[in-house]
């Protein structure tokens, strides 16, 4: 049978207004990215792009919100996001990634129509206060058991080639696979010159060994998305990550950057002979 693969869209519907130090975001204000930043987008806006994404196939939808977690009116405007889309556009598994957040606040947008709560853990444990000094990876880890302790489905991965260590990546899949999430979104990092971190340290051989190690770890009936940095690495050789185990990836623009058109994408798919998966639950 042909593999297939599970397509996933981000719509960033708060963009680059967060004070925290992330030192791998262009979302951060402390670093003078040149991206667009807006406050919130319109809901109406947004569903007519989650119909958008819906007839390019995807099944995962994800709305985005910068800042480092939920407060109250994001969670008000998150919730009737989703209660938006879920009134016209069947089938599709709604994402929301907004930061830290707590039990009450995961519980309210289960309620209203969110699935999954997608939140990376970025590094691991160790190398997180060299890329981040405002808050702490313990937190994070947090957030994604809380997003389990309410029933959603845990969408958590990371990101590579930040100048992390051997060991660093063992240590990041070990935590991820120690949360078992639904989806693990791999994603390696897209320099910006605006950013402290200058240079990506990781080749395609290296990406797709974490794959492979991904994939064992995680098990075969998890999601694992090739996400942010795909264009870069594996631009024209995508056979290579889908062999290594991967079984997702994200069509259309990422948060800051630009994406592969998805008809691109969907004739690459189409030329290695995979199919594009119409459902979740298989
Ligand atoms: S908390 Fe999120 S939005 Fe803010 S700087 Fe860090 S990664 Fe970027």
């Amino acid at each position: 049978m042909k593999k297939e693969i599970f397509l996933c869209a981000i719509n960033n519907i708060l963009s680059g207004t967060c004070n925290e130090d992330c030192k791998f975001c262009t979302q951060s204000v402390r670093y003078h990215a040149d991206i667009e930043r807006y406050n919130y987008k319109s809901i109406d806006t947004i569903v007519q792009e989650a119909k958008k994404a819906k007839s390019y196939g995807a099944l995962g939808y994800c709305l985005v919100t910068a800042g480092k977690g939920l407060d109250d009116k994001k969670v008000d405007f998150v919730a009737r996001t989703a209660q938006a889309i879920k009134a016209e556009v069947e089938n599709l598994n709604l994402i929301a990634c907004n930061g830290t957040a707590s039990v009450e606040q995961l519980r309210y947008l289960k309620e209203h129509g969110i699935d999954s709560y997608n939140h990376n853990l970025e590094t691991s444990e160790a190398y997180y206060p060299s890329i981040c000094t405002t808050h702490n990876w313990s937190e994070r880890y947090e957030t994604c058991q809380n997003a389990k302790s309410v029933g959603l489905q845990l969408c958590s991965g990371g990101i590579f080639g930040m100048g992390e260590s051997a060991e660093d990546r063992t240590s990041l899949l070990n935590a991820i696979a120690s949360l078992n999430p639904e989806s693990t979104p791999l994603n390696f990092y897209h320099p910006n010159k605006a950013l402290p971190i200058k240079t990506r340290n990781i080749s395609q051989d290296e990406a797709v060994i974490i794959v492979q190690r991904a994939r064992k770890l995680l098990g075969d009936d998890k999601l694992l998305m090739v996400a942010g940095g795909r264009e870069l690495l594996f631009d024209g050789s995508e056979e290579l990550m889908f062999e290594a185990g991967a079984n997702a990836m994200v069509i259309g623009n990422y948060l800051t950057t630009v994406g592969d058109a998805p008809q691109k994408d969907k004739k690459m798919l189409e030329r290695l002979g995979y199919g594009v998966a119409t459902t979740c639950h298989e």
